[in-house]
């Protein structure tokens, strides 16, 4: 092994151990290494490749759906850099291939953030690399070696949700199969839960432990942080927000050119045309939104069970107070363009663009204030009082929590309050543009069948406004209640919370209002056989994708398909109120066939509905409640066939479903409720049982 050395700040260091000896020998071999980190010419198209051109040492990769793990994972390689002057990079898993896995030089760091999605599944960004990698003799580059990763080095965070079976399935596993194809971790494999809460706490433990082994077992000198930006913002002074090359909302340069051109896909929407919006709730309390889409004019297939992905904006209100907070309300439609001081840096929207585009569109302005970013603003405080209040809370877990997260505060609005109003304008708008996420597009269960509705696709939407029980003021979700102000506008009353007309009025461009959407192809699906009976379990707007499941059934026996039962077991608060779909539900029920497991059935009578409303009298019922009284047809359904299918909360709600589930099984069948459960484990396995949760 060759003298192996790291270059930090002050010091010249070994952190892997290897040999080395500091000093200018070691100077010189860590930054030959880090020139030509492979000792070969690499394959240029491999990470590796990317690594040794651009001078990084550390490549921080992510698995991300929702946006969470490529926030923490750019948090990761920032801090990396400022506090050790490593020379560090971000990479998205879908942008590589990972047959240079096997040539990473033994001074490079690689490091992990990876998210556990639906059933411990990985990310869609990550699927290829978990194809490759869990293949029992991945096919690396050079190929044959019982231990091809000897050479990496490596950390694994995970990022789940305690709540799902398969916590943190994807870093857990992913940890252990590096370890046995030979990479050596460094310091210890972390992971965040969500479903607690406590994502960024957790991440900030294993993160200091991590940086503490780096210090304290690997050498490596610390400086204070300091802010180096990886971007610079130019403005562009003869360009106008009316200029026609200036983005303005646009999600990429087809949408500029006024060209929607498939496929549509995470990084390419169809700004789709919503024909109908209507509410579903009665009680004037709270909304849920029934969202309609007209695909018949576009490219975009979906089929029952699929996801909708719904491109949101931030409230105006929102972007309003961010310009303020960072005192550009005034250049808040100056133009400028985004130049990179780094090759590697990711600049997730087009430029030239302006502030209110960037902060209305691309930056998730609108979300929990992050206790890490409150102690990098430390340096840019416009007062003493405000630079003294934000290194308290930053420092303070407990205050932090007591005083700031249980208040439903952003940042904005944070800010503003601690330093009475003044506009924090030391802060650097690239900071702001590296250090929040971006605004990330809301998943939703399509409530419509594609065999009776190939063009429409609808969703089914709860608005969220919320008040936590110490905060002052209401928290608006932000996608709902942009559906809610599209509902509104559809129905004349326009409020101007939104800016629905998009950019340069291209969401209302003819006689409708459009959204950015587009689809993400689930396994939440039907049976493949129409005869087979199925079992719904789906409280609040779990019954999403079941209203789809049932109208396709529907619409098979309407064109003479032999249809197998349905029984939905659907609850929510009242029964008058927020009952959804409640005028639908009767044509396809009828009592006739209540308690009937054997066809052959109608499109009119194949559904039998069981409802558990939680508010309504002083004993509180619940779906699990109605599924103990009907335990007999559900034990008889499942001998039949029957696949169990459950949508909604994923805190409680699945578990308890599924406990319930095992309860049944072992009550009918005269079983303990070990072998019950083993019974169920199988159903999942054998996809008989299936979740769509969040
Ligand atoms: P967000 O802005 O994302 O906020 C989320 C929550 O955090 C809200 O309760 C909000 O009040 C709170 N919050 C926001 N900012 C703060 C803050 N600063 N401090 C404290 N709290 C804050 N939902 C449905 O209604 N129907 C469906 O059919 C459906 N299907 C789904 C399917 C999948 C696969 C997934 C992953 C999710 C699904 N969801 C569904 C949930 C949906 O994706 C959204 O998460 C939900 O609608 C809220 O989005 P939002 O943008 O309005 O709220």
């Amino acid at each position: 092994v060759a003298a192996v050395a790291f270059v930090g700040y002050f010091v010249i260091m070994n952190i892997f151990g290897f040999g080395g000896d500091g000093g200018q020998d070691a100077f010189t071999a860590s930054l030959a290494s880090v020139n030509n980190p492979s000792g070969d010419s690499g394959s240029g198209s491999g990470v590796v490749a990317k690594m040794q051109k651009a001078k990084k040492n550390v490549v921080v990769f992510y698995g991300s759906q929702t946006g969470t793990a490529e926030d923490l994972a750019s948090k990761l390689a920032k801090e990396l850099h400022s506090r050790f002057g490593l020379s560090t990079m971000t990479a998205d898993l879908e942008d590589y291939e990972y047959e240079d896995f096997d040539t990473f030089p033994e001074d490079t760091l690689v490091l992990f953030m990876m998210a556990s999605y639906g059933e411990g599944e990985p990310t869609d960004n990550a699927a290829n690399l978990w194809t490759f990698i869990m293949e029992d003799a991945p096919e690396f580059s050079n190929g044959g070696d019982m231990k091809p990763l000897e050479s990496m080095h490596f950390a694994v965070f995970g990022l789940g949700n305690s709540t799902y079976e398969h916590y943190n399935a994807i870093g857990r596993q992913l940890d252990a199969r590096l370890e046995a194809l030979g990479a050596t971790r460094v310091g210890k494999y972390g992971e965040g839960d969500d479903g607690a809460g406590t994502m960024e706490e957790d991440y900030l433990s294993w993160k200091e432990e991590f940086m503490t082994t780096l210090r304290e077992e690997r050498g490596l000198q610390e400086r204070d942080y300091v802010y180096e930006p990886t971007i610079e913002l130019e403005d562009v002074y003869d360009l106008s927000v009316d200029s026609p090359d200036v983005y303005l909302g646009e999600p990429n340069k087809n949408h500029l050119a006024g060209i929607s051109k498939a496929p549509f896909t995470a990084h390419n929407p169809l700004l789709c045309p919503i024909k109908d919006t209507h509410e579903l709730f009665k009680d004037n309390k709270r909304n849920c939104v029934h969202v309609e889409f007209d695909t018949s004019d576009e490219n975009i297939r979906y089929t029952t069970g699929d996801h909708l992905a719904f491109w949101c904006q931030n409230e105006s209100i929102e972007v309003d107070r961010f310009l303020k907070a960072f005192g550009y309300e005034n250049r808040r439609d100056d133009v400028f363009v985004v130049k990179k001081l780094d090759s590697t840096t990711n600049v997730r929207f087009p430029s030239p663009t302006t502030f209110d585009t960037v902060t209305r569109f691309f930056l998730g302005i609108n979300g929990p204030v992050s206790r890490q970013l409150l102690t990098q603003l430390v340096g840019f405080a416009p007062s003493k009082e405000a630079e003294d209040a934000v290194r308290k809370y930053g420092a303070s877990k407990d205050m932090f929590h007591e005083s700031i997260a249980s208040k439903n505060y952003n940042l904005a609005r944070l800010l503003l309050e601690l330093s009475n109003g003044k506009p924090w304008d030391r802060v650097p708008f690239s900071f702001l543009i590296e250090n929040i996420p971006h605004l990330q597009p809301r998943y939703y269960s399509i409530s419509s069948s594609s065999a009776e509705q190939p063009n429409t696709v609808s969703i089914t939407a709860v608005v969220e406004r919320n008040r936590g029980p110490d905060a002052d003021f209401d928290c608006h979700g932000v996608a709902t209640n942009n559906i809610f102000d599209i509902k509104e506008a559809m129905a004349g009353k326009t409020t101007g919370n939104f800016k629905l007309d998009g950019a340069r009025g291209s969401y209302t461009k003819g006689d409708a209002i459009r959204a950015p959407i587009h689809i993400r192809h689930s396994n939440f699906k039907l049976p493949s056989k129409a005869g087979a009976p199925i079992i719904m379990v789906g409280p609040g707007t779990g019954v999403a994708p079941f209203r789809g499941f049932i109208r396709e059934r529907a619409h098979l026996a309407k064109s003479g398909k032999e249809i197998g039962k349905a029984v939905l077991f659907f609850g929510c608060r009242h029964s008058k109120g927020d009952f959804l779909y409640e005028e639908e539900w009767p044509n396809y029920t009828s009592e006739e066939t209540v308690g009937k497991i054997d066809g052959p059935f109608t499109e009119s009578n194949f559904l039998e509905l069981h409802t558990a409303f939680s508010r309504d009298s002083d004993k509180k019922y619940y779906v699990q409640d109605r599924m103990r009284e009907n335990s007999k047809l559900v034990n008889e359904l499942l001998l039949k066939g029957a696949y169990f299918y459950v949508c909604g909360d994923a805190s409680r709600m699945a578990r308890e479903v599924q406990t319930t589930l095992a309860e049944i099984i072992s009550k009918e069948r005269g079983i303990d409720f070990d072998e019950a459960e083993r019974i169920v484990k199988k159903m999942k396995s054998r996809n008989l049982l299936q979740e769509d949760v969040w």
